[in-house]
């Protein structure tokens, strides 16, 4: 079932304490990868859930959505954007600056990678406080793409992030403490 499926991925996801500073649970979802029936469910119940809803994006959030997304955009035949941190790509980009626990960070696409009307998903490993999705969600906004969905494959809901994405819809595999 689905729900076997969900507690043998989170079984496979390591936490580190303290990484990559002091109080922060690290959620390492490389040990999940190392698993391949884990990894392809994972995939699987995300394509389960966007296949047939005509969406020609997948956005990935750099870095972790990197991995995450292109086998999910082929086998919903849509095309995959990255998103990324400033400087790494090279053609023409917009960006949106965001809040960290401490400064801004900012987020780049490629201007000319989606057109205006088509209908996108956001993916990236882990939701903590939104800053991150909220930024590509804005992005994606600023040039006419309907984000459809935010999907992780975690969430800390102690953190919130649900509710800096406003409206927009999220869809997580697993809920952490
Ligand atoms: P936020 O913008 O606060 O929602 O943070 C989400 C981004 O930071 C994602 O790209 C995550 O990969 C990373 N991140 C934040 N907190 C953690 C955590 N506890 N474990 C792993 N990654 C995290």
């Amino acid at each position: 079932s689905q729900d076997d499926r969900i507690s043998r991925i989170a079984s496979t996801i390591r936490v580190i304490p303290d990484f990559p500073k002091p109080g922060v649970m690290f959620q390492d979802i490389t040990t999940m990868l190392l698993d391949p029936k884990a990894f392809k469910d994972t995939i699987d119940l995300f394509v389960e859930r966007y296949k047939g809803k005509d969406i020609s994006v997948v956005a990935g959030v750099e870095a972790r959505g990197f991995i995450f997304g292109p086998p999910i955009a082929l086998a919903i035949g849509a095309k995959f954007v990255p998103m990324r941190k400033p400087g790494k790509l090279p053609g023409e980009v917009i960006s949106e600056e965001y809040s960290l626990e401490y400064g801004t960070d900012k987020m780049e696409m490629h201007v000319g990678a989606v057109e205006a009307g088509e209908r996108a998903i956001v993916i990236d490993d882990l939701i903590a406080t939104g800053g991150t999705l909220c930024a590509a969600i804005k992005l994606l906004e600023r040039v006419g793409v309907q984000v459809v969905e935010c999907a992780c494959l975690i969430e800390l809901p102690e953190l919130k992030g649900r509710e800096r994405l406003c409206d927009n819809p999220l869809f997580v595999l697993i809920k952490s403490a």
